[in-house]
C-alpha cells in the first residue's frame, strides 16, 4: 500500500537524543558493552518518599480522570514552589500541569504561534524546541553562540535577531546542551532589548534550575517587565530523577494558561493522576532531600572536564550546571582516524560510538555543527571506562 504520510511528519526529525539511545539499546541487545552517555537522564533512583506517595495515591484509587490542568493541591504545591525557590507569584489559575515539559512546550507553542511567527531560538539550543515550534508553523531563527562567549547570547545578538514576525524567545538556563547559567545581569541585558518589543513572549524553560554549581538561579520572570510576557517551563524529570513519571508545568500568563488547557483538553485528557500525586510530595519536600544528586553531578562535572582536558583536541567552557558537557571537537575534522574521514560532528561522534563503544550526541541536532554533548548523568566508574576509550581510539 502506498505511505499517506503527512507533510507535517515528513518534515519533522527524530528527536536525536532518543534516537542515539534507541541505538544504544540496540547494540546493546547484540551484546555490545556500550557506555551510553547520550541521554539526559539522571541515573539515580526515584527518592524513596516519592515512590511512597506515588503507592499511597494507588491505595487511595487516584484512578479517575483529573482535572485537565491538574489537581488542585498539585497546582498550589507549584504555585507555592514558584514563590519558594523563584520568588515568583502565580494563581492556580496561572498553572498548567501536563505530561512532560516537553508536552508543556508544545502546549505554549500551539497556543501562541501563528503561521511563519518567528521564535528565536539561541543556539546551540535544546534538541527539540526546533522541531515543536516547526510543528506549530512557527519558524525557528537561530541565533549562534560559540565557546568563547560561553554559549550565551548577547543583548546585541538579540537586536539583530529580531524582526516584525518575531513571535517568542524560547532558551533554558540551565541550558541543554552547553550547561551555561545566565547571571542576573545577563538577564536583565536581554530583558533591556525585550521591553523594546512588547509583542515577543519568552519561554524560560527551567528544568535543571536546580542543578546550578554556579550559585542562585534567576528566573526571567522576575525581572521588570518580563512578568506578563514570561512562560515559566519546569518539571520533575531531572532534579527528581522522574523521567519515565512524565510530569511538567507551566506558570504563565493566565490567558495563555487557559489555552493550553484548552488545547490538552483536545490531546491527552492532562497528565497521569498516580505521577501527579506524587508530584506534590516531590515539589513539598526541601531542597536538602535532593541535595545529595547536586553534590554528585558537581563533582562529576569536575572529573569529566579533568579528564576530557586531559584529551588533545577537545576544548571546553565550564559548564556551571545541568549535566552535560558540549566540547568543541572541531580540530579533528578533516581528519581521518582508522581509516575514516571525520568530517563533522556526526561522524565524530558516530565514529566514538562505533571505535569506543561510547554514545554521545552530535552537536548538529542542538544547532552547533562543531561540538558533541556528552552526558555526566551515569557512574564516575562509567565516566572514566567512557573517557579512557574516548581517549584510545584519538
Ligand atoms: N527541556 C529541557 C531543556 C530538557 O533537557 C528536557 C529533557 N529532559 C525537557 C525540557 C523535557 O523534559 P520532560 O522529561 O519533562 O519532558
Ligand atoms: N531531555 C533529555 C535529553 O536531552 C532526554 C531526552 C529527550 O527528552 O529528548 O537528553
Amino acid at each position: 500500500m502506498s505511505n499517506h504520510l503527512s507533510d507535517r511528519i515528513k518534515n519533522m526529525s527524530t528527536s536525536a537524543t532518543l534516537a542515539m539511545a534507541a541505538k544504544a539499546r540496540e547494540l546493546r541487545g547484540q551484546g555490545k558493552d556500550i557506555i551510553g552517555l547520550s541521554l539526559g537522564e539522571p541515573d539515580f533512583n526515584i527518592p524513596e518518599f516519592i515512590k511512597e506517595a506515588a503507592k499511597q495515591a494507588i491505595d487511595d484509587n487516584y484512578s479517575s480522570y483529573t482535572p485537565v490542568d491538574g489537581y488542585a493541591e498539585l497546582k498550589q504545591a507549584i504555585a507555592q514552589k514558584f514563590k519558594r525557590d523563584n520568588n515568583l507569584v502565580y494563581k492556580v489559575s496561572q498553572i498548567v500541569v501536563s505530561t512532560g515539559a516537553k508536552q508543556s512546550l508544545a502546549n505554549v507553542a500551539m497556543t501562541i504561534l501563528n503561521a511563519e511567527d518567528e521564535v528565536i531560538l539561541p543556539a546551540p539550543f535544546w534538541v527539540s524546541y526546533s522541531d515543536i515550534v516547526k510543528i506549530a508553523e512557527g519558524v525557528p531563527v537561530q541565533v549562534p553562540t560559540s565557546i568563547d562567549t560561553d554559549f550565551k547570547m548577547t543583548p546585541d545578538q538579540l537586536e539583530e535577531a529580531i524582526t516584525p514576525k518575531t513571535r517568542m524567545l524560547w532558551f533554558s538556563s540551565p541550558c541543554n546542551p552547553s550547561g551555561s547559567v545566565y547571571s542576573k545581569e545577563e538577564l536583565e541585558a536581554l530583558a533591556a532589548v525585550l521591553v523594546k518589543h512588547p509583542n515577543i513572549y519568552i519561554v524560560s524553560d527551567e528544568i535543571y534550575e536546580h542543578i546550578n554549581f554556579a550559585g542562585d538561579h534567576v528566573s526571567i520572570a522576575g525581572i521588570d517587565g518580563m512578568y506578563d510576557r514570561t512562560i515559566t517551563v519546569n518539571g520533575v524529570s531531572k532534579a527528581f530523577a522522574m523521567t519515565g513519571w512524565r510530569i511538567g508545568y507551566i506558570g504563565a500568563p493566565e490567558w495563555v494558561a487557559k489555552a493550553c488547557t484548552k488545547f490538552q483538553g483536545q490531546i491527552t485528557s492532562g497528565a497521569n493522576a498516580i505521577a501527579q500525586r506524587a508530584t506534590i510530595a516531590a515539589l513539598e519536600a526541601p531542597k536538602s532531600k535532593i541535595q545529595f544528586m547536586i553534590d554528585e553531578f558537581h563533582q562529576r562535572r569536575d572529573l569529566v572536564l579533568q579528564l576530557l582536558g586531559e584529551i588533545q583536541g577537545f576544548n571546553l567552557n565550564v559548564p556551571e550546571g545541568a549535566f552535560y558537557v558540549f566540547p568543541d571537537i572541531s580540530s579533528f575534522f578533516g581528519k581521518t582516524l582508522r581509516g575514516t574521514e571525520i568530517q563533522n560532528a556526526s561522524d565524530f561522534s558516530l565514529y566514538l560510538l562505533e571505535q569506543a563503544n561510547v554514545a554521545t550526541v552530535t552537536g548538529e541536532a542542538f544547532g552547533n555543527p562543531n561540538c558533541i554533548r556528552i552526558s555526566y548523568a551515569a557512574s564516575e566508574k562509567e565516566l572514566r571506562e567512557a573517557i579512557s576509550r574516548i581517549a584510545a581510539v584519538l
